[in-house]
């Protein structure tokens, strides 16, 4: 999917952002992104139709996001690699992450990785104490235990694993909306967690979007993307592709000419589960 230019991020940055970003920008996605926009590069790109073949010598990869426990019925293109970005239950109950875990043993792809989201409470041990409570759990769950039923992936929290030749890192991070797991506040908390990317992994799965890319939500038509995690893609980490979700009605792809976006979100703003999974070819080294 797409071809690459040969443009450098690095100067998309104004010189202020360039040493590390300015509180008053990572707190402020829209004044960020005002600014930002003058010298970046956001092209949509035209995803991989499932019925296309496979180049010779390559690793197809499938994007999901935010499945929300709405995998019944839910056509899932092959591919060697399935990702999902988070958000694969609505509050993290043992039932759903059963269901899930089903749901990936059904498929055939040979390697799935996965990373948690904000909906998935039982995941993030710190905040299960106060959001079990608040979302309604009939009791509070061992999440170790609940972790433990996620048998069918490799999940990633703040890690990375080599697939197929490919390095992939994943984390479940976003910035603060309404409490949920994995909730951080912008800037030094969030930079805290990129800063833990190592430089040259080939793919980055977040749960949340960089600003300027598939963030935009519908609700005060307001960015809601984070800028360190954009600054940490386009000046530091450099991946090929970075695969998120969280935002639902930010699903579809961009490029910054060298990194392609993909917010592979599954479900829309509804919930509905009618957005295709995106497919895309690396190839093998
Ligand atoms: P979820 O609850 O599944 O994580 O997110 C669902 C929807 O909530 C998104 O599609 C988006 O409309 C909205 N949302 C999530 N996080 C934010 C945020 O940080 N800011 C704003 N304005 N909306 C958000
Ligand atoms: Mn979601
Ligand atoms: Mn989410």
């Amino acid at each position: 999917m797409g071809s690459r230019v040969s443009q450098s991020p690095d100067l998309c940055w104004p010189k202020s952002c360039s040493d590390g970003v300015e509180d008053r920008y990572s707190w402020n996605p829209d004044l960020a992104w005002s600014v930002l926009q003058v010298k970046q590069t956001v092209k949509p790109v035209q995803p991989i139709l499932p019925e296309t073949p496979k180049p010779e010598n390559h690793t197809r990869f499938v994007c999901l996001s935010d499945t929300h426990s709405k995998t019944n019925g839910l056509s899932v293109p092959q591919g060697d690699v399935l990702l999902h970005a988070g958000d694969f239950s609505n509050v993290g109950l043992p039932r759903d992450i059963e269901k899930f875990n089903a749901f990936l043993g059904s498929l055939p792809h040979p390697v799935k990785v996965v990373i948690a989201g904000n909906h998935d409470l039982t995941f993030d041990l710190d905040s299960y104490d106060e959001t079990f409570k608040r979302f309604g759990h009939p009791r509070k769950f061992d999440c170790v235990e609940v972790k433990s039923l996620l048998t069918n992936c490799i999940y990633l929290e703040d890690e990375e694993t080599s697939v197929l030749g490919f390095r992939i890192y994943g984390s479940p991070w976003q910035p603060v909306f309404c409490d949920w797991a994995f909730n951080l506040k912008r800037g030094e908390p969030l930079r805290e967690k990129w800063n833990k990317i190592p430089a040259g992994v080939d793919i980055l799965m977040t749960h949340g979007p960089p600003v300027g890319h598939g963030d935009k939500s519908k609700y005060g038509d307001t960015r809601t993307g984070c800028v360190d995690l954009l600054h940490t893609v386009q000046t530091r980490v450099k991946p090929k592709y970075h695969v998120f979700g969280h935002i639902h009605e930010g699903y579809g792809v961009t490029t910054d000419g060298f990194t392609t976006y993909i917010n592979a979100s599954t479900c829309t703003v509804q919930y509905q589960p009618t957005n295709a999974p995106i497919i895309f070819d690396l190839p093998n080294s």
